[in-house]
């Protein structure tokens, strides 16, 4: 087994019971004194082929498990969303309990979404006491279909109250049950929807499965409508990046900061940054490899085809990217992820940050959702085309994603806005605020070529550019190369959806997304139709939908820098959406044109999208109370305290020193003291001042929730931004040995 030693373990421990000081010491000792990673090595690992899937319902399992006919009956039900014969719930309980038992489960558990934003799960043993004192392992096909967790303690957004506290679980088999280890027992976790009694969704799940229908709905009728006959089934694939941080576990137990808020709300800048781009790419430190090999030996087995790692930008900052799936399975296996790394870090005593933003000054993280659709065949229908007809179909999905950015922007926006995204869009090292679309130069040549009709100078032939004669397979792959700037970019067969927030789930960004393609998609169709019906041929009509819907849309595209001024500039020129924050972009939830969206694809009707908004910006407010609260008590009694400690020493060596002899010129000394104590008075000034903003925003208790979420963007914010400001600056005057904090310059280079 890897992890932590025994008498790391011990040590660790005793740090959480020393001050804070000697915490930060103990960290920096631990961390010199760990033991070699040679210790922890296990040679005895089974090859990763033989372990890839082993805690997994997979097909293979059912198929091996299940008689044919149930086995044909499920299937139906996962590839062409058949509803569930409750009949044959029984026998796949069966199967599936015998499985769990034989791989050492004891328990199961629904596991699902709630809109808290993490997963949830409530254990129960499959072990029922029999008649004679024996055991009776039992698992029934109601079990299996059907939970019912209390809703009313779980985010609702208002739905509750006018409906039952009851709540839902429901099976969802198209995602495959999975059992997770932990260190003296296996579960087994069944991936399911959670609603209310009257049917409401409390969920990411439910409207993103809801999202896909609609997808598949438009999808095959625009592909049949474009010839393909034989398209049963199309749906989503997304293959999601994951940036995070790792950091020593020691120092994490010191920054209560990070414990509490996931980020650190003090600390200067390091003297050494990202500015020598040393460590995007470079060797991976082996204690870090230790862990990564770890964690995803662990995903093997649960089946997550982890296949990328590699260090970021940023120093102690990594990334790790899967091979893609479906959407729905991608998101449960982007959960799972964070959760194995979270806990495989805590063997390894490290810690696993996901915060967008865990140390100002440096990059933050996100997560690139990688998005496209695909047919039952498999193919991909952003890939560009080889032969005409090919062609034909891309250009009009590609029109359609183009067109559903450019119309519901605020909404693609909205989706991704959080208090901790909040801090990384726009700050000139992830994407702006604004969102736009990255072609590619020669892609947007063609685009160019057929708004207006001119010759497409990208074709070896420079012949005018046909639907249904041309093709497009010389568009060069890596031409639609890295413009890292970028929120919406076009990358070769693919989008990459680049602002979703690292500590979020891809749930609910995909969920607009799908539902604002699938109204494109329904549009394109319908345009089509039209033209075909005036006469046209299905290409000639077609081709007439994709110029008008191009040339209708275009100031969506931008292939330029989007950090620079030029283009924000150009962008309000250009009429786009600039939402700059939570505050600024939740809103577009509750307008009529989002309303009449998801309720027309049935992804969320109208109480269910409010209730979004409401948890959303209630979850704004009470991230930046608490961050607020975070902010005084570790100015107020842990950095305060240092430096009046500090003072006193400064203040008492002057003394002293003149005590002692006379004459020797101090004024320098003086100054400092004077400096010292300006400093101090400037932090304790601050903190008043923040001090007495959270208690108005605390006493307003009659405004509504928007108001509230003003004042803390508007007032609290900046106040706690003044108080992290004086406190850094102390943090560059004050006797290091009484820093109470550990410091970026540790934390980021101690492994
Ligand atoms: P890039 O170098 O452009 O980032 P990669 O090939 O490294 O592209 O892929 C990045 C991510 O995109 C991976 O997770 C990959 O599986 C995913 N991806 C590739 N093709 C698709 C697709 N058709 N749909 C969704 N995701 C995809
Ligand atoms: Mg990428």
């Amino acid at each position: 087994m890897t992890g932590t030693l025994p008498s790391e373990k011990n040590k660790m421990t005793n740090h959480r019971n020393g001050t804070h000081a000697a915490a930060r010491k103990a960290a920096q000792h631990h961390v010199i004194d760990r033991q070699p990673l040679d210790a922890q090595v296990d040679y005895t690992r089974t090859p990763v082929g033989e372990v890839f899937g082993q805690n997994v319902f997979n097909r293979q399992v059912m198929r091996q498990l299940l008689p044919k006919a149930v086995y044909k009956t499920l299937l139906r039900c996962i590839d062409h969303g058949e509803r569930l014969d409750p009949a044959i719930a029984d026998v796949v309980a069966n199967a599936m309990k015998d499985w769990a038992l034989s791989r050492g489960a004891t328990h199961f558990t629904h596991w699902f979404m709630p809109m808290t934003g993490l997963t949830a799960e409530k254990h129960d043993s499959f072990v029922s006491p029999g008649e004679d004192g024996q055991a009776i392992l039992e698992f029934s096909g109601k079990t299996l279909i059907q939970g019912e967790p209390d809703a009313s303690s779980f985010p609702s957004g208002g739905i509750r109250s006018t409906f039952e506290a009851r709540g839902y679980t429901g099976w969802d088999p198209t995602s495959p049950a999975f059992i997770m280890e932990s260190t003296n027992g296996k579960t087994l976790c069944i991936p399911t929807v959670f609603c209310s009694f009257s049917g409401h969704a409390l969920d990411k799940k439910t409207p993103l499965l809801r999202s896909l229908d609609a997808i598949n709905k438009q999808g095959v009728r625009l592909l049949k409508l474009l010839g393909n006959k034989d398209v049963k089934r199309v749906t989503c694939t997304v293959g999601p990046e994951q940036e995070y941080f790792l950091i020593d576990e020691a120092f994490y137990n010191a920054r209560p900061d990070i414990i509490n808020a996931g980020r650190a709300l003090f600390g200067a800048k390091p003297p050494k940054g990202q500015e020598m781009e040393d460590h995007y790419w470079g060797s991976i430190k082996p204690r870090v490899l230790a862990f990564m090999m770890d964690a995803e030996y662990e995903l093997y087995k649960l089946g997550v085809p982890v296949k990328t790692r590699h260090n970021e930008v940023a120093p102690a900052q990594f990334e790790v990217a899967p091979v893609f799936e479906s959407s729905n399975i991608a998101t449960d296996h982007n959960m799972v992820l964070m959760e194995v790394f979270r806990k495989t870090a805590q063997k390894h005593g490290l810690r696993c940050l996901f915060h967008e933003k865990p140390f100002s000054g440096i990059n933050g993280s996100g997560k690139h959702n990688n998005w496209s659709m695909a047919d039952d065949q498999g193919n991909n229908l952003l890939e560009p085309g080889h032969t005409p007809h090919e062609n034909v179909q891309f250009l009009v999905v590609l029109s359609a994603v183009v067109r559903a950015v450019n119309k519901h922007a605020k909404l693609l926006r909205a989706g991704i806005a959080f208090a901790g995204n909040d801090h990384r869009l726009g700050a000139n090292e992830a994407p702006p605020a604004i969102m736009s679309v990255y072609l590619g130069d020669k892609l947007t040549e063609v685009v160019q070529a057929l708004i207006s009709g001119k010759k497409d100078s990208s074709s070896k032939s420079g012949k005018v550019l046909e639907l249904g004669v041309s093709t497009l397979s010389h568009l060069p792959k890596d031409d639609s190369d890295r413009n890292r700037t970028s929120p919406f970019a076009f990358t070769g067969n693919k989008f990459e959806f680049r602002a979703v927030g690292s500590s979020q789930s891809i749930g609910f960004p995909n969920t607009i997304l799908n539902t604002m393609v699938a109204e494109s998609l329904d549009y394109m169709s319908t345009e089509i139709e039209k033209e075909m019906k005036g006469g046209k041929d299905v290409n000639a009509a077609a081709e007439a939908v994709v110029k008008k819907t191009l040339a209708d849309n275009e100031r969506i595209l931008f292939n330029g820098d989007n950090y620079s001024q030029e283009w924000h500039k150009e962008a309000e020129r250009r009429g786009l959406p600039n939402l700059h924050n939570t505050v600024e972009a939740l809103p577009a939830f509750v307008e009529q044109e989002a309303k009449d969206l998801f309720k027309k694809y049935a992804v969320l009707n109208e109480d269910e999208l409010v209730s979004r908004y409401n948890v959303l910006l209630e979850a704004y407010c009470k991230t930046i109370n608490m961050e607020a609260l975070l902010t005084k008590q570790i100015a107020a009694t842990m950095i305060l305290p240092a430096a009046l400690e500090y003072q006193g020493r400064v203040a008492a060596s002057v003394l002293h020193t003149k005590q002692a002899a006379s004459g020797i010129n101090l004024s320098q000394q003086e100054g400092m003291l004077r400096d010292l104590a300006s400093k101090i008075n400037r932090l304790h000034t601050n903190l008043e001042i923040l001090e007495s903003l959270t208690k108005d925003a605390n006493e307003d208790h009659e405004a509504d929730t928007m108001s509230h979420a003003r004042w803390y963007e508007g007032k609290i914010l900046p106040a706690m931004l003044d108080v992290r400001e004086a406190a850094d600056d102390l943090e560059m005057m004050v006797d290091d040995s009484l820093w109470p904090l550990p410091k970026f310059r540790e934390m980021l280079y101690m492994y």
